[in-house]
């Protein structure tokens, strides 16, 4: 049997399932705030873009851990309205704003960002197009900070190789990746794996209750149900293939 992939669900259904999540990737607070420690000392003017940001989990780590100003933007209106009504709660109104636009078509002026930020996002344009583009947008000595799929060894099982390359055509190695970031007009300042916890706690776990009340919500509806099925053989393949792949954090500095 063929395998549906996941960009061929109705992209407002999976918004509705995943607007209810806090986050709708794998990673954490820990690991943002990791990541933010090997970019050098942003002026309190800063401004930063959070690209593909979601309902905006780590746009908030970012706002309570620097003095700079946040553009966040997602193609999803409803994630970015609870981006903003969440900065509205923490009185983060004046310095954190949502933008529905698309990642691949910014609605920014060059040179604008002294740090470009995404997680798990950048391989809905592709990593190595995402890094060239985006690019433009930085300050000379701007940052990028990015999480994407990446391979840990040369060689994989098929079932596995066949999961990753169906749903990230250009995956690639961790070592291939900081190549494609150096060729991009980077410095590669750091990378590192995100821990497994990323994946379960964060991720996989949390979804578990979401999808038997998505389902109850949807009854009788094929495309909710391959959508789930989805989700749980994406879970199912984690916990099975682990060692061979996970996201990982891309740091690197606009030369
Ligand atoms: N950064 C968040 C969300 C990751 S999920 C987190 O880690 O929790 C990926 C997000 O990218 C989704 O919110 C989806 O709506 C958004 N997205 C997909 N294609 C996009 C595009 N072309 N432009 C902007 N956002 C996009």
């Amino acid at each position: 049997m063929e395998e549906i992939k996941i960009h061929e669900f109705d992209f407002s259904l999976i918004n509705e399932f995943f607007t209810e999540m806090e986050r709708q990737g794998p990673g954490s607070s820990e690991e943002t705030i990791r990541a933010l420690s090997f970019i050098g000392s942003l002026p309190n003017e800063a401004r930063i873009a959070d690209l593909g940001c979601g309902t905006g989990a780590q746009t908030m780590v970012l706002a309570h851990n620097t003095k700079a100003t946040i553009t966040a933007l997602d193609l999803y209106a409803g994630s970015i309205e609870r981006l903003n009504a969440t900065a509205g709660r923490f009185g983060l109104q004046h310095r954190v704003k949502g933008v529905v636009g698309s990642m691949d078509d910014l609605p920014f002026q060059d040179g604008e960002f002294d740090l470009i930020w995404s997680e798990g996002a950048i391989a809905n344009i592709g990593f190595e197009k995402g890094l060239n583009y985006w690019k433009n947008f930085l300050k000379k000595d701007g940052y990028v900070a990015v999480t994407y799929e990446s391979w840990f060894t040369e060689e994989r099982p098929a079932e596995i190789e066949k999961w990753w390359v169906d749903a990230v055509p250009e995956i690639g190695t961790i070592g291939r990746n900081i190549c494609t970031m150096q060729k991009a007009g980077y410095i590669p300042l750091a990378s590192f794996t995100l821990p497994e916890s990323c994946w379960t706690d964060s991720y996989f776990t949390p979804q578990k209750a979401r999808q038997v009340e998505f389902l109850k919500a949807h009854k009788g509806n094929k495309i909710a149900e391959d959508m789930i099925a989805f989700l749980r053989r994406e879970a199912e393949l984690y916990l099975k293939y682990k060692q061979y792949y996970g996201y990982v954090f891309y740091i690197g500095k606009k030369i």
